[in-house]
C-alpha cells in the first residue's frame, strides 16, 4: 500500500484510538515526516519529534488522504470538500474543523 496511515490502533479505514466514530476516516500528512497519521495524538504518540504545521503558501500540498478510498487530496481540496469524500463521496467527520490549528497555519 502506496500511503499506509501510522498511529494507535489504526483500522482498515484509518480510524484510531483517540478518534473512532464512523466519520472519522480523515488521515493527514505531517510535513515534519512526510508521513501520514490518524491524528495529532497519533502523531505525538508515534513520531519522536515535534509536529510541524502545515504553511498556507503549501495548502496546495496533497497531504489529506480518506480512509476509506485511499484518495489523496490537497489541503486546499479539503477545506471545499464539503465533509466528503471528492472520489468516494465517504462522509468525513465535520468536527474536524475544531482541530485545523493543530495541523494547519491558518
Ligand atoms: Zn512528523
Ligand atoms: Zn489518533
Ligand atoms: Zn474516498
Amino acid at each position: 500500500m502506496s500511503c499506509s496511515i501510522l498511529g494507535i490502533q489504526i483500522d482498515e479505514n484509518g480510524r484510531c484510538a483517540h478518534y473512532a466514530t464512523a466519520l472519522d476516516i480523515v488521515a493527514i500528512k505531517f510535513k515534519c515526516c512526510n508521513r501520514y497519521f490518524a491524528c495529532h495524538a497519533c502523531h505525538e504518540a508515534v513520531a519522536s519529534h515535534p509536529a510541524e504545521r502545515w504553511e498556507e503558501e503549501e495548502f496546495d500540498c496533497k497531504a489529506i488522504l480518506c480512509g476509506q478510498c485511499k484518495e489523496e487530496m490537497t489541503i486546499r481540496q479539503y477545506f471545499s470538500c464539503n465533509s466528503k469524500c471528492l472520489n468516494c463521496k465517504a462522509p468525513f467527520n465535520p468536527k474536524c474543523k475544531a482541530h485545523w490549528n493543530l495541523y494547519l497555519n491558518l
